[in-house]
């Protein structure tokens, strides 16, 4: 298989420049990689949410489904539970997951359940022209903040490791090559992992710029190491200008939820049945 033969008939609406084009092309590499390596092209399900990035299941030629607004993650995870041999992956925007599915993904995160959350962070509603999102800076000037916001953005990266994610990372969409090995590296991982993607928006939020300028490897960084994640997950707050890591924050193996639900039922279908074969024997 070709990343050409994952494109669909669908029109491309995305602006020029957009930065899901990146996103799209690198997870179209991985999508090849994987199944060349073995992933039955039938086990990969993509996932998304309402947004800009949503458009990804309509481009990807995967098997896709459309979520309601913020849901992705609860959707993704009834999949992943359902049937554990499936890849999962969710395309959400820092809008649609950090605003409206926050909750939803820490929980996933906690729970650590076996998908992969890509998150295309542009920073602003780009799909409804232009408001402020959860880790839009302080000051963001927009369609609904025209004397800019008065409030923090959050830290998702923060939020994630101290929620119990054994996988975070950050990536930006003009960085292709690294862009590529983090999708990878996420999907591959066996547990829950999130990777949060400084994504430009070139019609509402272009941080270009900024983005070229601040960011830089993580190199000399060890993941498995907690404390040294949440310190570089705290080193840019969203709002200054930088300096901006990018790479592997944290990767630590922690049991799956799935497995452990399904450990849990074998147990009490067990147990269920040793219960009745005693009552048997009392009748
Ligand atoms: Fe991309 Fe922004 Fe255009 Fe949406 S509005 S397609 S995020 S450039």
């Amino acid at each position: 298989m070709a990343t050409g033969d994952l494109i669909t008939a669908t029109q491309n609406t995305w602006c020029p420049g957009c930065g899901n084009f990146s996103i799209e092309h690198s997870l179209k590499e991985v999508i090849v990689g994987l199944i060349g390596d073995g992933t039955p092209a039938e086990n990969i399900v993509l996932v998304t949410g309402i947004g800009c990035h949503a458009k990804m299941a309509d481009y990807l030629g995967v098997n896709s489904f459309y979520s309601l607004h913020g849901r992705t993650v609860p959707v993704a995870s009834g999949i992943k539970i359902a049937n554990p041999e499936l890849t999962v992956i969710c395309c959400v925007g820092d809008g649609d997951c950090y605003g409206e599915g926050l909750e939803h993904l820490l929980f996933a995160a906690k729970r650590n359940v076996g998908i992969t959350v890509i998150v295309h962070n542009n920073r602003v509603y780009g799909l409804t022209t232009g408001q402020y999102t959860p880790t839009s800076p302080l000051g963001f000037s927009g369609k609904s903040t025209p004397h800019g916001t008065i409030e923090h953005p959050i830290n998702p990266l923060a939020l994630l490791l101290s929620s119990g994610a054994g996988w975070v990372g950050r990536g930006y969409t003009r960085r292709l090559p690294q862009l590529k090995s983090l999708i990878d590296a996420a999907i591959r991982h066996p547990g829950f992992a999130a990777l949060d993607l400084l994504q430009i928006c070139a019609t509402f939020y272009n941080r270009t710029a900024c983005y070229n300028t601040h960011t830089y490897d993580l190199i000399d960084h060890n993941p498995s190491r907690f404390e040294d994640a949440y310190t570089k997950a705290r080193e840019w707050d969203y709002t200054s200008e930088g300096p901006i890591p990018l790479g592997i924050f944290y990767d630590r193996n922690l049991p799956c939820f799935e497995d452990q639900v399904r450990e849990s039922a074998a147990l009490s279908t067990d147990t269920t049945q040793a219960i009745s074969r005693i009552l048997d024997r009392h009748r």
